[in-house]
């Protein structure tokens, strides 16, 4: 019943072709939306025609000729043209198509036409070069989809065209008619003021008007978000019934961590770990979101729901994308624990065999408290005696199945599950977005932290920029050199790293320069990070491996290379490289002379935003909707048509209503809400149970 050949105009050929725009259903034909609109409705009189206008006429066909174009090779379909002569009872126009030997037949005198194309002006005629065209007289009883209406455009794939499109969904809606269930209950309906699901698809696809259109347009972006809060909320109240694993709180040992510390912990981290502690006291586990702008604080506040937990004899496992982020940790690690005898491991992918096994062996009988590492963490021969926390950091770089798979591991329950990030998004995005986990903010910087001083110069302001990371260093300071390519390729004019490090290494003779990249040893890495961090290298030559995480206080200086190939999130986890301590910051960036309008609008948003919250709002601003949940929900699917930035307002009462439906019937067994089952079934592509 649901196969896309009992469409009229669909056989084997174009099921295989329509598969590739991801059409395998009558409801994926339907909700193939197209991505804009042609006003087509105006039927111009010949005479009133203006050249290089894109009109549409009504016209009766006079004569028509297939002229050779080479006549020496003439062959009638591919070196020709076509020439129709026609009337409406204003005037007279030429057509030509050139190449389409085949008209010939197909066009007869005596035919109606549309034809619909740009006006010139030859030989004293208007004329219209290969224009579209119908036949009137031929089309039979069907609807006119293509002429003399508003008129939808899809995105296409070799093979078939709009017309072929428009065709093949409007056949497909005409084939189910008023049987399409509505997705949206109808009592949300009624109290949205939104048009039911048959009213709908018409006007997106063939609108009456462009304000039903832009009606239709705005019922799919409330279903759409509508459906993502559905997920969304039925997530968190399935939470609630995880048997976690509730811990009792050893009041006394985070006293004895928070006094440890070498600073006084800011307000909201105050606020955050104290959340935390209520969460890991639950009986069903933590789901929450931990986010906060670069450099404001949150591995210690990790550090604290770590003792909680190791001190009630249960594991933590602390995934991390880089391994210099991993060795970073360690050391942060072993130093706020210096007054507890915890055991704490690294697992990364360049261990030894040996020194794997026996992590692994730890792991298992529960020898080893926590476990700093990279995605070979969540690796199958990975096995923990008792996981009771799971902690993420910079979980953006993670893709969502590799984020779920980490709670896993654990037996005794579900372990706790805290996510940290910094990139952050706005807050009312935050909650829906990320609504199945609980947000926490930490909303201020360390006291003292400087503003970066962020410069933009081009590559002729190298040597100044040289002087001045000589300066800074002679202040005894250090500084990163960053490249977006380690070396040189032929389809890219970009500065490399192998490039320069050369001519770098001639500038500051007397200094210590390093280089440093992610194919490094990891012997290597280590050293020479510890190096830099012992202020034993000035100068860090790097690609962006050093990205995230890294925390070297003393380097305060940051001069990015090719800085047009950065995205704006990427620009400000670099900066945020450098405001590690108290001393002004620097962040050059030295821009090639022809970056293209995008780059040049991002460097412009580095350089006037310090703020994570508003560049990441900007970034999402410019990236468009994309894949917007999928890439921070588990199983969502792709957004179509809504942008939850843009429809902010939409996605408000979205969310509502879906709390709403939820809250009531978080199964969705009432008889009102099997039409939200069933579709979300569609959406998923799997049974909702
Ligand atoms: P991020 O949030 O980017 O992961 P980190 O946790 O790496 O930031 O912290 C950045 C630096 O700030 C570290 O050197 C850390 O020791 C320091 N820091 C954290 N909290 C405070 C605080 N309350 N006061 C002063 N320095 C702090
Ligand atoms: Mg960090």
């Amino acid at each position: 019943m649901d196969s896309i050949r009992y469409i009229k105009g669909i056989g084997p050929k174009k099921e295989v072709i329509l598969n590739k725009l991801g059409i395998y259903s009558l409801n994926d034909i339907l909700y193939y939306f197209p991505f804009r609109y042609e006003d087509r409705r105006e039927i111009k009189r010949i005479k009133d025609l203006k050249v290089d206008e894109v009109s549409l006429i009504r016209v009766k066909v006079l004569a028509k000729n297939l002229k050779p174009l080479t006549p020496a090779y003439f062959n009638k379909m591919r070196n020709s043209i076509f020439q129709v002569i026609a009337e409406d009872n204003t005037g007279i126009v030429s057509c030509v198509w050139f190449n389409q030997g085949y008209l010939k037949d197909y066009i007869k005198i005596g035919d109606e036409l549309f034809i619909y194309g740009k006006v010139q002006l030859y030989k004293n005629r208007f004329q219209i070069v290969s224009p579209e065209f119908e036949i009137i007289n031929r089309r039979g009883e069907e609807e006119n989809l293509d002429f003399g209406r508003i008129v939808s455009f899809y995105r296409l794939t070799s093979g078939i065209n709009q017309k072929f499109m428009r065709r093949v969904i409007y056949n497909c809606l005409s084939f189910l008619g008023k049987d399409i269930v509505d997705p949206i209950p109808q009592y949300i309906r009624k109290e949205k003021k939104l048009f039911d699901i048959f009213e709908s698809l018409k006007n997106i696809h063939f609108p009456d008007s462009f304000e039903k259109a832009n009606l239709a347009r705005q019922r799919f972006i409330f279903e759409e978000l509508f459906f993502s809060q559905i997920l969304v909320y039925m997530r968190k109240a399935r939470h609630r019934f995880q048997k976690g694993i509730p811990f009792m709180v050893n009041e006394e040992l985070i006293k004895r961590l928070e006094d440890s510390l070498p600073f006084k912990l800011t307000p909201s981290q105050e606020k955050v770990i104290d959340e935390i502690i209520k969460d890991l006291q639950k009986p069903y586990p933590m789901h929450r979101l931990l986010q906060g702008d670069v450099g404001s604080g949150k591995t210690v506040v990790a550090c604290f729901a770590i003792v909680a937990v190791v001190s009630s004899g249960y594991q933590v496992a602390f995934m991390v994308p880089t391994e210099v982020l991993a060795f970073q940790h360690y050391q942060t690690l072993k130093y706020l624990f210096n007054d507890f005898s915890f055991h704490i491991e690294i697992l990364t992918s360049s261990l030894k065999k040996s020194v794997r096994e026996k992590i692994l062996d730890g792991l298992k009988e529960g020898k080893i408290d926590i476990v700093l590492g990279t995605h070979s963490l969540i690796e199958e021969a990975v096995d923990f005696k008792s996981l009771g926390l799971v902690i993420i950091d910079e979980q953006h770089r993670f893709g969502v199945a590799q984020r779920a798979l980490l709670p896993k591991k654990g037996k005794k329950g579900l372990p706790h599950c805290l996510v940290m990030s910094a990139t952050p998004i706005p807050r009312s995005l935050a909650l829906s977005l990320y609504g199945d986990l609980d947000l926490s903010l930490l909303t201020d910087l360390p006291p003292g932290r400087k503003k970066p001083e962020t410069i933009v110069v081009e590559e002729n302001k190298r040597d100044w920029v040289y002087d001045l990371v000589e300066e800074k260093v002679k202040e005894g300071r250090q500084c990163y050199i960053v490249y977006p390519i380690i070396e040189e390729s032929p389809d890219l004019e970009l500065k490399s790293l192998k490039e320069m490090i050369g001519p770098i290494k001639e500038r500051f003779k007397d200094l210590n320069v390093e280089i440093f990249h992610g194919r490094l040893e990891a012997k290597e890495k280590e050293r020479i990070i510890r190096e830099f961090r012992e202020n034993k290298i000035n100068i860090l030559v790097s690609t962006t491996v050093i990205e995230v995480g890294i925390n070297i206080e003393n380097a305060t200086v940051m001069v990015v290379e090719g800085a047009q190939r950065f995205g704006l999130s990427q620009l400000h986890q670099l900066r945020g490289r450098v405001i590690r301590a108290n001393y002004q910051p620097y962040f050059i960036i030295i821009k090639e002379k022809e970056s293209n309008e995008s780059a040049k609008k991002r460097l412009e948003i580095i350089a006037s935003n310090y703020d994570g919250f508003k560049i990441a709002e900007e970034d999402l601003l410019l990236r468009g909707p994309g894949d917007f949940f999928g890439n921070l929900q588990w199983g969502f699917p792709k957004l179509k048509i809504a942008n939850p930035l843009k429809d902010l307002d939409v996605l408000k009462q979205a969310r509502l209503c879906a709390y709403q439906v939820i809250k009531k019937d978080p199964y969705l067994k009432d008889s009102s809400h099997l039409c939200i089952r069933k579709y979300l079934s569609f959406w998923l592509k799997k049974p909702v149970v």
